[in-house]
């Protein structure tokens, strides 16, 4: 979609710091980092939101690699947290779904 910051970011128009890409999703840190890891998942199809996807794979798909990158990024010991916000009362802002992976501290529960 030719005005989604995040399809723009796959198309390589706008500059991330993308630290996993396959031909089905990318993954780039999130520029207002609210975790010492906070990194986002997303699908390379433009998907508006979690209440249009279309199949039960892709979601699953993206849990499989934020597990990975958790891996990675150190902190599967410690934890993290895999949220998808929809609507306003979640601070949707962004409309191509994603995943966000948060950890490297603890994190409040219930959530702000
Ligand atoms: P949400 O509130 O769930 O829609 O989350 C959108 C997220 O995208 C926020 O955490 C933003 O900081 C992040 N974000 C927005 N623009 C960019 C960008 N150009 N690069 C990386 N992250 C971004
Ligand atoms: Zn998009």
């Amino acid at each position: 979609m030719s005005d989604c910051i995040f399809c723009k970011i796959i198309s390589k128009q706008i500059t991330a710091k993308i630290v996993y890409e396959d031909e089905k999703a990318l993954a780039f840190e999130d520029i207002h980092p609210q975790a010492p890891v906070h990194i986002l998942i997303i699908p390379k199809e433009h998907i508006p939101d979690i209440t249009k996807i279309k199949d039960t794979e892709t979601v699953g798909y993206l849990h499989k690699i934020a597990n990975k990158l958790a891996e990675e990024k150190g902190v599967s010991d410690t934890g993290y947290r895999l949220v998808i916000n929809y609507g306003p009362h979640a601070g949707m802002a962004v409309h191509h779904l994603h995943l966000h992976l948060l950890g490297g501290r603890p994190l409040n529960w219930p959530p702000g």
